[in-house]
């Protein structure tokens, strides 16, 4: 029976990208997969042309298009004002979770634990990863947490449908509350809310040191856990390696109109060219994209000569130990040996347990109103405080005052340096000066502009402003170290 062939947008990436990529498409047509490559170059190369993006428009279109992408790692050059590639793709097509299955393999590949089955359902759009950063002034640096409701909803309804098809039916929280109360706060808070509408599942809630912690100790106390972007990406590389390897972890991006299958690790440049590298990662988020295009019964005869070719003691160098492996071999070397493998199946090693999730199920629930009142603002100021300490500022300040407004407090990185502040603190030049409301008089965006007028009529070099509102009465703003 001959199938209709499904168009994917493939990229080799950079680093092991190529090496990985050649093997994982030989097994893939060794076993049959009915698939129609389009290939794109993402990357290196790319950012070298001169796209900050590190893609071209005209490969937007086939990602759009086939909606589907199988793509090997990139290197994200560090600074030089580039964006990272992977992040501007799993926004763009809204690919809003990162599924990232973690399980040991024992005693085939060697790992202090055993029977770890856990995944990681990462929020992929929001957080820290928006990049969105500003210089302060010569010493200050800022980078922006942007965290949205319908967001953490979506996010955590996934997990909740996900976690809700396995067997042990559980979902850890983890988020870092107790310091970030509102960003972080808002992900336990939508966390417990869903929760409710999932009573079959077990839940709890760690704050994410110790659950990192817990995760290196003992992984296999967990079932599925929700985090947030950058926790998640941090905790995926840490609970791969423990179980083995960072090289034997795939991982799915999706969203409700496109999906992107990659290998959780990156392009190791440490070994790029030396035809070393494991491609399993890749290979098993390739068996995961059939699955998704519906072609499991392909995708379950590569998983099991996978799994076999792991019983066999087939290893690359990442995972070969003297005790476990009976053959090292380069990546081609292994793709041939799954090749060799496809048919069999394994003799102890288990199909892992990944349901697929009802898009529809994940949608955020609607916009509930609410009253948003003007309170004050928090203007950020350069400054150099060999000109003066806090009080001479805060009286410049005071002085530019409109009548709604006082000047309430100046604190450096968080922690009140005025009035009353801990002068040893003073070591930056760069500060927030919190205006609030006099008494119960409305302010309004005009009151905020002619308070900025008023400094800098008088010389003040601000850098930044935000506004404060209540929200139904609550602050909607977080107090100051010392407040
Ligand atoms: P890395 O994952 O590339 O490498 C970390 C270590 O793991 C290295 O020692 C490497 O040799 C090893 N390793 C990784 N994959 C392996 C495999 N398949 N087989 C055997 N060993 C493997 O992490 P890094 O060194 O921090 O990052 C290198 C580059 O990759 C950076 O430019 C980074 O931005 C990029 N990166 C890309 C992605 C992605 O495209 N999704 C993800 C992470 C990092």
């Amino acid at each position: 029976m001959s199938f209709k062939k499904t168009p994917i947008t493939v990229a080799y990436g950079d680093g092991i990208g190529p090496e990985i990529m050649t093997a994982v498409r030989q097994v893939l047509d060794a076993a049959g997969a009915q698939i129609d490559y389009e290939e794109i170059e993402v990357g290196e190369r790319v950012y070298d042309r001169g796209f900050s993006s590190g893609i071209e428009p005209a490969s937007w279109d086939s990602l759009r298009r086939t909606g589907v992408v199988l793509k090997a790692p990139i290197t994200t050059p560090q600074g030089k004002g580039v964006k990272s590639l992977n992040v501007t793709i799993r926004k763009t097509l809204g690919l809003f979770a990162n599924v990232r299955p973690t399980r040991t393999y024992t005693p085939y590949i060697q790992s202090k634990h055993k029977n770890v089955d856990l995944v990681i359902v990462r929020e992929n759009e929001e957080d820290l990863y928006t990049g969105i950063e500003y210089r302060q002034s010569y010493d200050g640096v800022q980078g922006l947490k942007l965290m949205s409701r319908p967001g953490c909803e979506r996010i955590i309804r996934y997990a909740f449908e996900y976690a809700q098809a396995r067997p042990r039916a559980k979902v850890t929280c983890m988020t870092k509350d107790n310091i970030m109360k509102m960003t972080d706060g808002l992900f336990h808070q939508v966390f417990e809310e869903v929760s409710s509408e999932y009573p079959n599942v077990e839940t709890e809630h760690m704050i994410i040191d110790i659950g990192m912690a817990r995760v290196a100790d003992t992984p296999e106390r967990f079932d599925v856990i929700v985090t947030s972007n950058l926790y998640g990406d941090i905790m995926s590389d840490v609970a791969a390696q423990i179980c083995g390897s960072v090289g034997v972890g795939g991982s799915i991006n999706i969203g409700s109109q496109a999906a992107m299958f990659e290998a959780i690790h990156g392009a190791a440049p440490d070994i790029a060219g030396q035809g070393i590298a494991n491609p399993s990662g890749l290979l098993l988020a390739a068996v995961k994209m059939l699955k998704h295009i519906g072609q499991g019964e392909t995708a379950k005869r590569i998983e099991n000569a996978w799994l076999k070719t792991i019983e066999d003691g087939v290893h690359t160098g990442d995972i070969y130990r003297e005790e476990t492996g009976t053959e090292r071999v380069g990546t081609e070397g292994f793709a041939k040996a799954v090749i060799a493998r496809l048919g069999e199946a394994p003799k102890k090693l288990a199909s892992p347990n990944e349901p697929s999730v009802d898009m529809a199920r994940t949608r955020p629930s609607q916009r509930q109103s609410v009253t948003k009142t003007l309170v004050g603002v928090d203007v950020f100021v350069h400054v150099l405080w060999a000109e003066g300490e806090p009080d001479s500022l805060a009286s410049d300040l005071l002085a530019a005052c409109p009548s709604v407004l006082k000047l309430e407090m100046i604190d450096s990185r968080g922690l009140v340096i005025w009035p009353d502040g801990a002068p040893g603190t003073v070591q930056t030049d760069y500060c927030r000066c919190r205006f609030s409301q006099v008494g119960a008089t409305a302010v309004t965006h005009h009151d905020i502009v002619r308070l900025l007028d008023n400094l800098a009529e008088w010389g003040c070099d601000f850098t930044g402003v935000e506004l404060l509102y209540n929200y139904d009465g609550g602050r909607g703003y977080s107090l100051a170290q010392g407040q």
